[in-house]
């Protein structure tokens, strides 16, 4: 349930009711916008509470929730959510591009992607240093080496970076590093983490489960709002199908859809919705041109040798091809590429 406030209540009344609400039990979420200030009720909430605070002073209206996600929803907030990261905006109307390697491999290879990640025209920098992987025995990741290597890469670059945390004993670690923390697809209902994200401090990337509704993902990311973190950006990656000739089926329709349901960034990854270099490119156009925030891509100075994901990543070449087509698209559908960082 939401309490909306009369328009230019004072800040006693606001206060007022964040008070009750504690005295009653539940969290209140307050959220300024443009037009009008509302609280959101974080708990179980009951239908006689509507009445208990309709009375209080300054409230204009009480008004339930139909989702069972509050937080992210577009009722609670009507605006876009725009979280800035350095100076990189995601949300409000421009497109951003996160990209570099799959892994962090060698220092050597992440200097010469987040270079030309930079020179490219892209605004955040990639790279994971934890790695989920199937097989047990796959490379998975350097640990600290690895972000101790993305720091360096944002220190000559100036590139934020954003990594792979998937254990919530790691996410003190990985926040001391990455600007921006990536919860993985199969991480998405791991509660813990989530719960341990949201009390970082840090943005937070939540991709989708590949077997998630999208009333599932919005929960996790309610997870993570309920924490006190409104910094969530969204990631459609693809979905299981009975198809297999692409890794994953991408739902491109996810990205209008969830625009609809929630009022948090959402960008696409065409890298690992399809799992095939040759589609990158024209699902990121596509991503766009449904109306992403952005993107999150694969590359690698020579992607033949490169540790996990070789097939998916783009060559140098490809990505400055796939910097500039995007382009074009985000420039047609009015939402241009951002400023570069
Ligand atoms: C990744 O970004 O490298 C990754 C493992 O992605 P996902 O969680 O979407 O599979
Ligand atoms: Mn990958």
């Amino acid at each position: 349930m939401i309490v909306v406030m009369k328009v230019g209540s004072a800040e006693r009344e606001i206060d007022g009711v964040l008070e009750r609400l504690k005295e009653l039990g539940f969290k209140g979420s307050l959220s300024r916008g443009v037009e009008r200030t509302v609280i959101g009720v974080v708990g179980q909430t009951y239908p006689e509470l509507a009445d208990e605070l309709a009375v209080l002073e300054g409230v204009a209206d009480v008004v339930p929730i139909s989702r069972p996600y509050k937080l992210a929803s577009r009722e609670f907030k009507p605006e876009d959510t725009v979280i800035k990261v350095g100076n990189v905006t995601i949300g409000g109307g421009n497109t951003v591009v996160m990209a570099g390697q799959c892994s962090v491999d060698t220092e050597e290879q992440m200097m010469a992607t987040a270079r030309l990640v930079k020179e490219a025209g892209g605004h955040i920098l990639r790279g994971g240093a934890f790695k989920p992987r199937t097989n047990p025995y796959a490379f998975r990741g350097l640990g600290e080496k690895g972000l101790q290597i993305l720091a360096t890469a944002r220190e000559e670059t100036g590139l934020p970076i954003i990594s792979e945390v998937m254990d919530p004993r790691d996410v003190e670690l990985v926040a001391r590093y990455a600007d921006i923390l990536q919860v993985g697809s199969r991480s998405m209902q791991n509660f813990a983490l989530l719960d341990e994200v949201g009390r970082s401090g840090k943005p937070v990337l939540l991709k989708r489960g590949m077997w998630a509704p999208l009333q599932e993902w919005l929960l996790a990311a309610e997870y993570v709002l309920a924490q006190g973190n409104g910094e969530v950006i969204l990631c459609e990656r693809g979905i299981r199908t009975f198809e297999t000739s692409t890794r994953f089926t991408m739902d491109l329709s996810a990205i209008p859809a969830v625009k609809r349901l929630s009022h948090l960034p959402i960008i696409g990854d065409p890298s690992h919705a399809t799992g095939h270099r040759y589609l990158v490119e024209p699902m990121a156009m596509a991503s766009v041109a449904a109306g992403a925030d952005g993107l999150i891509v694969e590359l690698h100075p020579n992607p033949d040798q490169a540790l996990s994901d070789g097939a998916q990543s783009l060559t140098f070449g490809g990505f400055r091809q796939l910097m500039e087509r995007v382009g074009e698209v985000a420039k047609a559908v009015g939402r241009p590429l951002a400023a570069a960082s």
